[in-house]
């Protein structure tokens, strides 16, 4: 019989508990499975539970791997993973870049906790569910749905601490209207890159952002603490101040790939100032990230690395022109 997998990793949305020892991820999954709308069949698995400000890439590595084990179960028409807010962008967007089936992939959480009275983990799943199950959007890849609306994992950042949507950015796939999901437009995907892999877990790319008075040392010292490439989140378009522009050339030199991504929360990266600006950051050997921002930018070199040192394939992985479509 064909059904909706529901996959739990912790957050917000599983975790009880308050005052001195704070609210903590312990609730099963299973507590949601009667969250999903009638005449939805939904198994319940528990991947991981815990905050996702714990997560390592060997637990997003988890995560990509149950995913891929439920997409290849063909009674299993969608998938919803349940996810802390502060770091889905970056799971939903691995989870994006490496999934092949044309099911969807669909993570939410919660804002407030499981035992608040008012907890919106309850209908958030109720909406993911329903548009995991929504046949007119296979091929959408990974996505979040949030407080009624649904955004593509390419793109989307979180972008508030407390809102009830705290998410921003991505192509607005489809919003909820009551029990209906309305379907606005399907994102442009890329082709599925290859899985992570056990040498996934141990790829270091650390982040170093640009503003007045940061010293380019630490691009060095990333590389020193065992960074395999580094990403600049650069002020504006992609910009860094005195000593960047040589320090980005000299890791270059050394064979280690600096990406020029941006510390602005919306926006692409466009070089375009000289002066150490992005221009001479980019022809220092920076590799822009286009569209993509600092921390999805890291997910991308990590995959990237992890199966292909050097600079050339993370070039073509950033500058890879979209294909329509996806494997759908
Ligand atoms: N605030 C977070 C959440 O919404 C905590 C976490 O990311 O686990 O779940």
């Amino acid at each position: 019989m064909t059904h909706i997998q529901l996959l739990g990793t912790g957050g917000t949305i599983a975790s009880r508990g308050s005052g001195e020892r704070g609210s903590v991820a312990s609730v099963s999954v299973d507590d949601f499975v009667s969250a999903a709308p009638d005449g939805v069949d939904v198994r319940a698995r528990n991947v991981l539970t815990t905050g996702s400000y714990r997560l390592d890439l060997a637990d997003l590595r988890a995560i990509a791997d149950a995913v891929a084990e439920a997409a290849a179960d063909p009674d299993v028409v969608g998938i919803v993973v349940t996810h802390g807010t502060d770091t889905m962008e970056e799971t939903a967007f691995l989870l994006d870049l490496v999934h092949e089936s044309p099911i969807p992939v669909v993570l939410t959480g919660a804002q407030r906790p499981a035992d608040a009275a008012d907890s919106d983990g309850p209908r958030n799943v109720r909406d993911a569910v329903a548009v995991a199950a929504t046949p007119q959007l296979r091929g959408l890849g990974a996505a979040i749905v949030f407080d009624g609306v649904v955004r593509s994992a390419r793109g989307v950042r979180k972008a508030h601490t407390i809102a009830s949507d705290p998410f921003d950015g991505g192509t607005v796939v489809a919003h909820l209207e009551g029990e209906a999901v309305r379907v606005a437009a399907l994102p442009v995907r890329r082709p599925p890159l290859p899985g992570p892999g056990p040498r996934f877990d141990g790829t270091r790319v650390d982040i170093v952002t640009a503003y007045p008075g940061a010293r380019p040392d630490l691009l060095h010292a990333a590389v020193e603490a065992g960074a395999e490439a580094v990403v600049l989140a650069g002020t504006g378009t992609g910009n860094a101040g005195p000593g960047f522009v040589e320090a980005v050339a000299d890791l270059t030199a050394r064979g280690t790939p600096v990406v020029l991504s941006t510390r602005v929360s919306s926006g692409p990266v466009v070089p375009t100032y000289g002066n150490g600006g992005g221009v001479d950051l980019v022809a220092a050997g920076a590799i822009a990230s286009g569209d993509l921002g600092a921390f999805q930018s890291r997910i991308l070199a990590a995959l990237v690395l992890s199966t292909t040192p050097g600079h050339a394939a993370l070039r073509d992985a950033f500058g890879i022109s979209p294909s329509r479509g996806g494997t759908a």
